[in-house]
Formats: structure tokens, sequence, C-alpha cells
């Protein structure tokens, strides 16, 4: 089986995984507890704390640790909520379910919510985000990389003009698929709130981050035992924190080469698709991850083709996992990408763990399946 859909999940590494049995079974206290036990795995979680406070260079205390980055992405939403009728909220229509939905939900109990519009390349459209921001903006919403596309949205120059025109304005960034990947630093981007996701870069599933610069305006979304000095409450997940920790340092500390080895996957796979098929869209933009590749082919069926890869051995997606099963891929429309080429998408995802000979191998497959569903249609 070669798997080509990194941005849904990744394999975790096994020495990450290792550490979740260590950990599970040597410092399994509970850290709220008061014996020593309990005060030195207190003392492993601020550990890893001050490591993913390097890895994004930012002061650790304001790292919480969550269920995953759907959490994060919830708890930055609704943490920062004003009652203040006259606040605006801007999203762009390139979120994840996990931002969109929410600003849907806002929009429908009276909260002023406005989309901000992508262009061609799948990245915000800045003539658009202008005209959108007043001094009445609250809160901004953009995500770094599209986890459908790949497109990489410039985060310190939107947050800047978000500031420029609101200082007190609360600038949140999903960086889901940009951790681990590209090189991350927080204090540059000047982002308030930043959501990160362990098991896309190799770390463990359910074990999110979210960023927050200040806690002052910040009301936690989870509240209970007043774990996190109160802000998101529940007993630590003590391993998957812990292996968090280590999958980001070992992400980040090879972010530069895997970037430049997966350069040259996603490019072989697109010379392949260029040399030999034809009526296709690749929806990216000129400053695209590597990581990801959408591709469009116009009268074809993106589920079609994912099941003949997958007869073959070969897993891709049709977009983003969570949203498979909505028939419409919101990114892509708004990207204004014909219907016709639209069903036709799929999304090949790569990892550094992918080698050249199965991206030879995948891509010969996936010439061969589009070649005969083209005979097929046309
Ligand atoms: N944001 C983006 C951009 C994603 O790609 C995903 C996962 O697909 C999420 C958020 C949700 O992350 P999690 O699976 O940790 O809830």
């Amino acid at each position: 089986m070669i798997f080509l859909d990194n941005a849904s999940t990744t394999k975790i590494n096994k020495q990450v995984n290792d550490l979740i049995y260590q950990v599970n079974s040597e410092f399994f206290f509970n850290p709220s507890a008061l014996y020593k036990q309990s005060i030195d795995v207190t003392s492993k979680i601020l550990q890893a704390k001050q490591q993913i406070g390097e890895c994004l260079n930012v002061n650790p205390d304001n790292i919480l640790f969550t269920s995953g980055a759907t959490e994060s992405n919830n708890t930055a939403i609704k943490g920062f909520l004003t009652g203040n009728k006259n606040a605006e909220y801007i999203f762009s229509m390139g979120e994840h379910p996990s931002v969109y939905e929410v600003a849907q939900s806002l929009k429908n109990m009276g909260y002023k919510v406005n989309f901000v519009n992508l262009n061609k390349q799948g990245s915000v459209d800045i003539e658009h985000f202008k005209t959108l921001l007043n001094e009445n903006t609250h809160f901004v919403s953009i995500m770094h990389i599209s986890n459908e596309t790949g497109a990489i949205n410039d985060i310190q120059q939107l947050c800047q003009m978000a500031k420029n025109v609101n200082p007190n304005c609360i600038f949140h960034c999903d960086g889901v698929q940009a951790v681990g990947k590209i090189n991350v630093d927080l204090q540059k981007l000047n982002v308030d709130a930043y959501s990160v996701s362990a098991h896309k870069f190799n770390g463990p599933k359910g074990c999110g981050i979210l960023y927050v610069k200040n806690f002052n305006k910040f009301k936690p979304f989870i509240l209970g035992g007043g774990q996190q000095t109160a802000r998101r409450s529940g007993t630590e997940n003590v391993s998957g924190i812990l292996s968090t920790a280590l999958a980001m340092k070992i992400a980040c500390q090879n972010n530069n080469e895997n970037f430049n080895n997966v350069l040259k996957l996603r490019n072989y796979f697109v010379e392949q698709i260029s040399n030999n098929l034809s009526d296709y869209i690749i929806n990216q933009s000129p400053n695209n991850s590597p990581y990801v590749l959408s591709v469009s082919f116009k009268g074809l069926k993106g589920e079609v083709i994912q099941h003949m890869m997958e007869e073959k051995g070969v897993l891709i997606g049709t977009g983003s996992a969570c949203s498979s099963k909505k028939s419409n891929n919101r990114t892509l429309q708004n990207m204004g990408v014909e219907k016709s080429y639209i069903n036709g998408s799929v999304r090949i995802s790569f990892s550094y763990s992918n080698t050249m000979e199965e991206i030879i191998e995948a891509s010969q497959c996936f010439v061969n399946v589009i070649k005969e569903l083209s005979e097929k249609v046309r």
C-alpha cells in the first residue's frame, strides 16, 4: 500500500509511539495529585511545553493542550466572543469545517460575520480582505496553509493589515497543515491564537495545541476541575502531550530537509500529469505547500478516481477527509473552479516518509487510471 493522503493524517513515528507506551506504563499518575509521582508527571508536562515553545518560538506559558485542532479552533473562536453588539468577525471561505461551521453558527445566532473570498490560486483575496476590515473588526480567523490545495497565506501580512485597522483585533490562525512542514515562528507572525494538531506531523491522534498570546480577554471553553490554570479543564492526556512534543521536535528539526525532499516528490508527480494527461487544472498558488497536490479533471468523478487508485493499492483523497461526505467543495468553488472540474478533484498529499520509488509507481497508476476513465467518458 502506498499512502498519499497525508493531509488527512500521518503514520505515527515509531519513537513517538514507543514513548506513548512508556509514559502510560511508567508515568500514568494523575498530574493533579499531590504525591511525588504526580509532581514528576507535572514537570514532564512543563518540559514538553518548553520544547513546544522552542519549536514555535513562544513563551510555553501561552500553550494549552486540547483534544485536537477541532477543539483548538472552537476554543479560539468561542474564547474570544464579545458581547459588544458592533463587533465584527471575519473568516476565510477556505477554512476547515472546524472553523467554518463555528462561523456559520455564530452568523445564525446574529453575530456580524463576514467571509473573505479566496483568489483563483486559493489564498485569501487581499483586496477583498481590505474592504471587510474596519475599526469594529474584533476577530479574524485565517488558516496558514489550505488543507484542500496547499495554498499558503501570508499570515504576517494579513495579521498586520488587521491590526493596522484595529490594534485590538484578535487574529487567530489554523496552523494544522503548517507546523512540522514549514518554519513557524509565532512571535514573527504576531498572531493572537494559533491551532495545531499532532496527528498531522506523525504524532498521536486526539492531541492538539492552542497558543494564546494574551489570556486577558480569553474565556475558557471547557470548564471543570481547573486543570491548565483553569483555561482548559480535564485531566491532561499525559502520554499525548509528551509524545506531541517529541513528534514536533523531530518534525521541526528536519523541516527544511523534508520540505526539499517532498518538493521533489510533488514535482515528479506534477511532471507525470503534465506529460501524459489533458483537461485538468492543478489548483495551486505560486507559493504552495509541496505537501499537497490538488488536481481537477474535467468530466471525471473524484470518488471514482480514488476507488480505482485504491484497487491498485494507492490511497489518495478527494479533499478534506472531514468534509468528504459533503458533495461540494467549498474551497474550489470559491476559487472559481468550474463545476465540471470540481467533481473530478482529487487531493494527493505527501509525507517525508514517502519514497521516490513509491511516487514513480503511484504516478504511473494515476496516469493509467485517468486515461482509462477519460476513454470511457469522452
Ligand atoms: N484544520 C485543518 C486545516 C485540518 O486539516 C484539520 C484536519 O483535517 C483540522 C483543522 C482538524 O484537526 P483535528 O483532526 O486534530 O481535529
